[in-house]
């Protein structure tokens, strides 16, 4: 027997929310739209946005190298949503250019983070972003800072430590620029982050720059992580739900183990293993931020019967 908590704050984002009910308020069986990618990073919630007449086409990245692909007939309605994660503006023009209607499904965070980008550009700051230059948010962040000749004005950093920046200041092609606007992938850890801008400030003794920090982190994914971290804290084992894919999840499960809690990251309940648990007295439970309820109810439906409860 042992005892099953959940984290305080997990699963559906606002971001997420908002986005599968415009799309489901928007599309029938009838009368489907497209949506441009992946809707969120979570199979079972794409699958039920399929049923009620959301089709997934390949994402902006695709897209980007072939626009004239996209067309009405081929989106079939020539309703195109553009997902939470959001897209560049070359995109959306260029959907538009196809005579699309679009449903921009776009979380009000990211666009917050996309018009950071664009105002440091316009303002003449180069961007500096802390996050995954093959995220979609982050491509979609990019693609609203080019400057007025298309050019990129953007520079994504992967890590924090501080070697790996003074690489990257050392290193950029034709001198570091003197204006840098600091910003991140809205799903990174705040710990990370505060991490990142701090060694940047340290770096700004050996390099000549000015630096203005926006903080685009997303408050309920910083929430989420925290309460995990809480939780973590005082569990034997941590069962974290959500897409394989999706970041914000895997940052989930980064928090957990940090806390020293042995932790799982599961899509589905049937993946849950019997010997994960033995000698558990406590279990904790969180999510994504893509992760439906109804997936949260079935692992916790699969961890009581495979502990019981206390
Ligand atoms: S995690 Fe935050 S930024 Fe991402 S979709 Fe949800 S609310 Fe928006």
């Amino acid at each position: 027997m042992a005892e099953i908590l959940r984290a305080s704050e997990m699963g559906f984002c606002m971001g997420v929310r908002r986005a599968v009910h415009i799309m489901e308020d928007e599309a029938t069986p009838e009368k489907p739209i497209a949506s441009a990618g992946e809707i969120v990073h979570n199979p079972h919630v794409v699958e039920q946005l399929e049923r009620t007449g959301v089709h997934q086409l390949p994402g902006p990245d695709e897209v980007d190298g072939n626009f004239g692909a996209i067309t009405a007939e081929r989106v079939g309605t020539g309703r195109i949503a553009i997902t939470a994660h959001g897209v560049g503006e070359r995109v959306l023009r260029d959907l538009e250019g196809a005579g699309l209607n679009i449903i921009d499904t776009t979380c009000p965070v990211v666009t917050r983070a996309q018009r950071y980008a664009q105002k440091f550009v316009r303002d003449n700051w180069h961007a500096l972003i802390f996050g995954d230059p093959g995220h979609k948010e982050v491509r979609g962040i990019i693609g609203w800072a080019l400057d007025e000749e298309g050019q990129s004005r953007v520079t994504v950093v992967e890590h924090a430590d501080i070697d790996h920046l003074r690489q990257v200041i050392e290193s950029f092609p034709g001198g570091f620029p003197n204006k840098i606007g600091v910003m991140a992938q809205t799903t990174h850890k705040i710990d990370d982050f505060a991490h990142f801008v701090g060694n940047l400030m340290l770096l700004q003794r050996e390099a000549n720059f000015e630096m203005h920090v926006v903080n685009t982190l997303c408050h309920a994914t910083t929430g989420q992580q925290a309460a995990a971290a809480e939780l973590a804290h005082q569990v034997d084992v941590m069962v974290v739900v959500g897409g394989k894919k999706s970041a914000n999840t895997r940052h989930l499960r980064q928090v957990c183990e940090a806390e020293g809690a042995r932790t799982y990251h599961v899509e589905s309940a049937p993946e849950l293993q019997p010997d994960w648990f033995e000698g558990a007295e406590r279990i904790g439970l969180t999510a994504g931020a893509s992760t439906p309820d109804r997936s949260i109810d079935e692992v916790e439906e699969r961890l009581t019967e495979l502990v019981g409860t206390a």
